[in-house]
């Protein structure tokens, strides 16, 4: 009898050890996570986070042990201890670090490195085809930690206040955006869409709704982008790496053309970013009011004391120099491009560390969609290499950056009242800041994306 049902239940046995041994070693999906695929209501969650050490963006040094509690999409406080109040989840995340929701200050989140091969797909795709691929690069943005972006351009004009709009809406699982909707640049600019061997009048107007020739039209092009609901805006001051037949080092707009810009994003307060690669369109960009400079490859002495004492901040994409040399090499990229970025790249980081040690406000910014969306933190190791601190990096990723997007009273910071945007690594990121590469815990509007 007993050897019988020794044998009879000896399977189940089994397969409830298999299943135990399953259930340990596989990490299953918590059941509190929102899973990406699914409508939401944005800014709703309430969770308490029991954090091993908490860095909150502001303060240099971490605090040890201690519970950030988010009620209704907000911090409503940081308590001392592991803290589990009623009425709310609570994830234990001894032996991690939380931060706040990194900020990417420059990405072009609707679009991906593969089509830089060929930028005529551009002159194909509808809009709404293009949201549809830009689903994805949303997704893998907020589950690298990075629940704040800027887009600092689109191809086809809009895409990106689209994708803002939707994820706002709890449709698309991504970061917070602001958007600039399309480039501001001169005719063959940088930020203008011409394909050497495709006639201008076959180009679609749709990706040329920044093109301008002189303040006047400047002006009205920067005061179009404000009306469609553009958040800050973008102007292209000098040559691009990544655009056909214009030099990084060579200016394009003018100081009247950037002037009449910032002129009219100031009055509506709204930022303006330049793209300005060349020292004399840094200084140009400066003196006309642009409130951030992209890139800042060429940057020299002038542009650095320039930049400080005006209080502009640099945002220098100091990674994606390494993709391009390698993967849009592979993936057959321009040879006109491949050329332009190993002219920008060594120069561009040695810029940064003379910018750094001259303090210069550096923020993080990136320009992923050069490389692909998801390794937004790539450029962490390179910024520690090339002079700051882990904790400077940390900052230009966080409060620094909010300050400069005008959000310091929503975003960049662990502090009661700001977005319940947390993320945790496991271990200390300021012992190995590549640790950031690798977020296990992502928490936006106090909803949990990734556990
Ligand atoms: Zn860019």
């Amino acid at each position: 009898m007993s050897r019988r049902i020794t044998n009879v239940r000896a399977p189940g046995v089994v397969t409830a050890i298999a299943a135990l041994l399953v259930t340990a070693c596989v990490p299953r999906p918590s059941p509190l996570r929102q899973p990406i695929d699914r409508p939401y209501r944005a800014d709703s969650g309430s969770i308490a986070l029991q954090c091993g050490r908490l860095i909150d963006g502001v303060t240099d040094v971490p605090r040890r042990d201690v519970t950030v509690v988010i009620r209704d999409g907000r911090i409503a406080g940081i308590e001392p201890g592991r803290r589990s109040p009623a009425g709310m989840p609570v994830l234990d995340l001894a032996g991690h670090t939380c931060l706040p929701g990194l900020i990417d200050m420059h990405t072009h989140i609707t679009e991906r490195p593969e089509d830089t091969s060929d930028l005529t797909v551009y002159f194909r795709r509808t809009r709404d085809e293009q949201l549809a691929l830009s689903r994805e690069f949303a997704a893998a943005t907020l589950l690298a930690g990075f629940t704040t972006v800027r887009n600092l351009g689109a191809y086809i004009a809009w895409t990106d206040r689209a994708l803002r709009d939707a994820i706002d809406r709890g449709e698309v699982a991504g970061p917070r955006m602001q958007v600039v909707g399309y480039y501001l640049t001169i005719p063959g600019g940088g930020g203008d869409l011409l394909v050497p061997g495709v006639p201008e009048a076959d180009i679609p107007a749709i990706v040329r709704q920044g093109v301008a020739r002189n303040p006047a039209g400047f002006r009205a092009r920067a005061q179009a982008a404000i009306d469609g609901g553009a958040d800050l805006l973008k102007v292209i001051a000098s040559g691009a790496v990544l655009a056909f037949g214009a030099e990084p080092g060579e200016p394009e707009m003018s100081p009247e053309d950037i002037a009449a810009v910032t002129a009219v994003a100031h009055a509506a307060d709204r930022k303006v970013a330049a793209h300005a690669h060349g020292a004399r369109s840094i200084r140009e960009a400066i003196l006309a009011g642009a409130d951030t400079i992209e890139h800042a490859s060429l940057i020299d002495d002038e542009g650095i004391a320039l930049a400080k004492a005006r209080g502009v901040a640099l945002s220098m994409d100091i990674y994606n120099g390494d993709y391009i040399d390698t993967e849009g090499r592979r993936q057959g990229w321009p040879a006109e491009f491949l050329r332009k970025n190993i002219e920008t790249t060594e120069a561009q980081r040695q810029g940064f560390t003379r910018a750094h040690a001259a303090g210069v406000a550096i923020v993080y910014g990136t320009d992923a969609g050069v490389y692909p969306h998801g390794l937004n933190a790539r450029q962490f190791p390179v910024m520690v290499e090339r002079g700051m601190t882990p904790m400077e990096a940390i900052k230009a990723a966080t409060s620094v950056a909010a300050k400069y997007m005008g959000w310091s009273d929503r975003v960049g910071q662990v502090t009661p009242g700001r977005f319940g945007d947390v993320i945790a690594v496991e271990g200390d990121p300021l012992t190995d800041v590549r640790r950031l590469q690798q977020v296990a815990v992502v928490v936006k509007g106090g909803l949990l994306f990734k556990d």
